[in-house]
């Protein structure tokens, strides 16, 4: 299938603009301003079933019509850019190779919800991202696609960069509220959510690059097109970021619904040294683990659900024979300690006691009462917690206890790792 998204991904200069638009680009804005009234664009975007791809997976067009129409209050459209989870790289890219594409789809975003300022909150890290989506915002602006009456519509809109403080946590939307508003970045309560009561209080539609990304080929193409690809409710293409013990790591366009077994062996060359595939993180390090039984699982929102795990960001990580689970488990519940913002209890004590408990498992040092507690840490944290991120830091720990206890019994009775026998614990 044609890729969309990275259709130009190869073409060096596709960053500027008059590289995108001899390539096609901003041929879906003035469609959008001067053909379609914002309600028809949701409408439009809700019949694509066009679902979040920051992981959520909530209905893009769903969420843009929660935003209240009478209000007299002004409204944001921010693009979540905050890519942190561990394994995904596919927003930097779409960023870095392809900043209009996401722009156009921000305008047109802004135009369908009424908004006539928008944000792009990214990572701090990415500082050559950042450049690149000013020098695109600076280009906008020259040719008349930013600010007043962009092209004689009577619409207008800003855009800003905000680069953000370099916590995993301002990922989180209402986190990212608070951040842009100069504070520090911990979860708020919900409800109310953000499409009423968000950005200094106002009505706030935030979106994840990807998602943005896709907004003016359905605009160009129409809902029918973009819902026709894909499985039946999750549409479109998907960027897989495939890394690990693959031969071809990288960032991988392909329909929703791909097997795991054509992602990693057709495009991502095989398992690495020609080793036995052994687990799969299929959606980000908080989505549960995959057994290398699942291979044919089809790669949507839908599928993994059944199987027991969760598309996520789409960030796969592939994993050989060679790798001990409990050494990935507690190298995953270091991440999560380190990025627990502390605001609730269970979350701040709770990272803490698996991450301890883990080490000590791995080092040799467990004790047999260890999985009894590791269990009841977790329950206590799984609901309990103020934001996704306590539940997301039980996950990696309850998956890999339950599908690789023979690996945590074996490091607690033998004081060594069953996997790598030649290693000492250090
Ligand atoms: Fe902060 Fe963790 Fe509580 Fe989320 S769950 S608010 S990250 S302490």
């Amino acid at each position: 299938m044609e890729k969309i998204l990275f259709r130009h991904i190869d073409v060096s200069d596709q960053y500027k603009i008059d590289t995108y638009i001899r390539n096609g680009g901003y041929r879906a804005l003035p469609e959008a301003l001067k053909e379609h009234t914002p309600d028809e664009l949701i409408e439009l975007v809700k019949k694509s079933n066009l679902r979040g791809r920051g992981g959520a997976g909530f209905p893009a067009g769903l969420k843009w019509s929660f935003v209240p129409k009478d209000s007299p209050q002004p409204r944001f459209l921010l693009c979540n850019a905050d890519e942190g989870e561990p394994g995904t790289f596919k927003d930097r890219a779409l960023i870095e190779n392809d900043p209009h594409q996401l722009l156009e789809g921000i305008i047109i975003a802004s135009y369908a919800i009424g908004a006539h300022r928008a944000f792009i909150y990214i990572r701090g890290e990415f500082a050559f991202g950042a450049k690149r989506l000013q020098e695109a915002i600076r280009e906008c602006y020259q040719k008349g696609y930013l600010g007043n009456n962009i092209l004689g519509s009577g619409f207008d809109l800003d855009v800003d960069v905000y680069r953000g403080g370099g916590a995993y946590i301002c990922g989180e939307e209402t986190s990212l509220l608070e951040s842009i508003e100069g504070k520090r970045g911990t979860p708020r309560l919900k409800p109310p959510f953000p499409a009423s009561v968000g950005l200094y209080k106002n009505p706030t539609v935030i979106n994840n690059v990807e998602t943005l990304s896709n907004i003016s080929y359905i605009v160009l193409n129409g809902a029918e097109w973009f819902a026709n690809i894909g499985m039946p409710k999750s549409t479109g293409t998907k960027i897989f970021s495939l890394s690990g013990h693959v031969k071809c790591p990288g960032n991988y366009e392909l329909p929703m619904g791909v097997t795991l077994r054509e992602l990693i062996f057709e495009h991502g060359g095989g398992i690495k040294d020609d080793r036995q595939l052994k687990a799969v993180i299929p959606g980000g390090v908080s989505t549960p683990i995959l057994t290398a039984n699942l291979l044919d699982v089809k790669m949507d929102f839908e599928s993994l659900y059944e199987a027991g795990s969760l598309l996520g960001s789409g960030a796969t990580i592939v994993m050989d024979e060679s790798t001990c689970m409990v050494k990935v488990a507690y190298r995953i519940s270091k991440f999560f300690e380190h990025e627990s913002c502390g605001k609730c209890v269970p979350c701040r004590e709770g990272t803490r006691w698996i991450r301890q408990i883990m080490q000590r498992i791995k080092n040799g040092k467990g004790r047999e009462e260890d999985l009894d507690l590791l269990r009841d840490i977790c329950a206590n944290i799984a609901g309990n917690t103020v934001c996704p991120l306590g539940d997301a830091a039980v996950v990696p720990i309850t998956s890999t206890m339950e599908k690789f206890r023979d690996e945590y019994e074996y490091h607690i009775r033998h004081k060594r790792c069953m996997v790598d026998l030649g290693k000492r614990f250090v």
